[in-house]
């Protein structure tokens, strides 16, 4: 068997011990009989895994007792419109901090549901850096502040999380769930789809804190609900069974990989050998504010669209997959999720110093 090192954006590598954990159990789960994939969701052998899904997933990110822990569909995209849905309706405003595509089609969604406001934005440099906000930036009236935590297509991470007072503060933390320990006291939300970083597509995970639910607006899809799926303990449908399955494994490999102290320390190591080669490198450059960069995604230019062309593919032939920079920027991106190895993030680098003194 030969395995890639996958480098996409998502959906995304996930542990190689998972995924044989999962071959091992894929026809008879515990002595069940049965696959997962075939189970009924409302089986007891299924409703042990969703409780145990959601007790590691609160032990590993230290999730407060007031907090919902829920699994959704429909993408972090459809949750673009159910934030609104369910909390601009207060006053019928919110804050949007656009630092990239994803906050961007967030904000735009909002507009559709009321007076959403883009507080600060980072497009005048290619969302290349992370504004700095202060509690006066925000209005008072804003039914809640949205921004998003790691911008996956450019690269950056929020160094700080924005103090915003009262308002409730809601952050999508799709590219970098579960990659570091995180204060989920300071928000009212995150959520994420879990692609990237805890599971095969599918799913959404998000972690609401109680007082936030109970006010969506009367029109609003019984299954874009917070509420309605709080009370149905994420079971008032059918559930992506398998994948939330396969988030219980994750979140167990998590717990093995020492919590998110040891998936950081990790994360840290691999993203420190990519970006130092980077900095010294002649041929390629990071073109991020260092201080915003992310732990999850690092995007890197030749300056040439024809070297960096060919650098995909050179490196695709090597077994260094999806190295091509989204569309909207162009470049080269390589996603480092948890579940990429160091030996992986090392061999890219020997590859990429390699080319260069090939190129040059
Ligand atoms: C990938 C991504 C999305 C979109 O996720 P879908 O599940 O495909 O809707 C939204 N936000 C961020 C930060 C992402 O990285």
């Amino acid at each position: 068997m030969s395995r890639v090192y996958n480098f996409s954006a998502g959906p995304s590598m996930l542990p190689l011990e998972v995924l044989e954990k999962a071959q091992a159990e894929m026809l008879d789960y515990e002595g069940s009989g049965q696959s997962v994939t075939e189970m009924s969701h409302r089986s007891k052998v299924f409703d042990k895994i969703i409780k145990d899904a959601e007790k590691l997933f609160r032990e590993i990110l230290n999730v407060p007792d007031n907090y919902k822990v829920l699994f959704l569909q429909g993408g972090a995209s459809t949750h673009f419109a159910a934030i609104p849905l369910n909390f601009m309706n207060k006053n019928g405003k919110a804050d949007y901090i656009v630092t990239g595509v994803w906050a961007k089609k967030a904000w735009q969604e909002a507009k559709k549901y009321g007076e959403a406001r883009k507080v600060a934005s980072s497009e005048d440099k290619v969302f290349s850096y992370i504004p700095k906000l202060t509690r006066e930036d925000f209005d008072p009236e804003a039914d809640y502040v949205y921004m998003c935590m790691n911008n996956t297509i450019y690269g950056t991470k929020y160094p700080y999380i924005p103090d915003t007072g009262d308002i409730p503060l809601i952050a999508d933390v799709s590219s970098c769930f579960l990659s570091e320990p995180l204060d989920v006291t300071k928000f009212a939300m995150i959520y994420g789809g879990a692609q990237k970083n805890i599971a095969p597509a599918g799913l959404v995970v998000a972690i609401i804190r109680e007082d936030m639910l109970g006010h969506a607006r009367d029109i609003t899809p019984t299954m874009l609900d917070y509420k309605i799926q709080a009370d149905a303990d994420s079971l008032y449908n059918t559930p992506p069974c398998y994948t939330i399955y396969m988030c219980k494994l994750v979140l167990e490999w998590i717990k093995k990989m020492g919590g998110l102290e040891g998936i950081k320390a990790n994360n840290v190591k691999k993203a420190k050998i990519l970006y130092d080669f980077l900095d010294q490198s002649k041929m390629f450059r990071n073109t991020v504010n260092p201080e915003d960069r992310s732990l999850m995604n690092v995007t890197f230019v030749t300056g040439s669209d024809e070297l960096d062309a060919k650098c995909v593919k050179e490196a695709a032939e090597q077994g260094l997959i999806n190295l091509k920079g989204h569309r909207s920027i162009g470049g080269l991106r390589a996603s480092i999720y948890n579940a990429m190895p160091v030996e992986g993030v090392q061999k890219l680098v020997d590859f990429l110093s390699a080319f260069e003194k090939a190129n040059s």
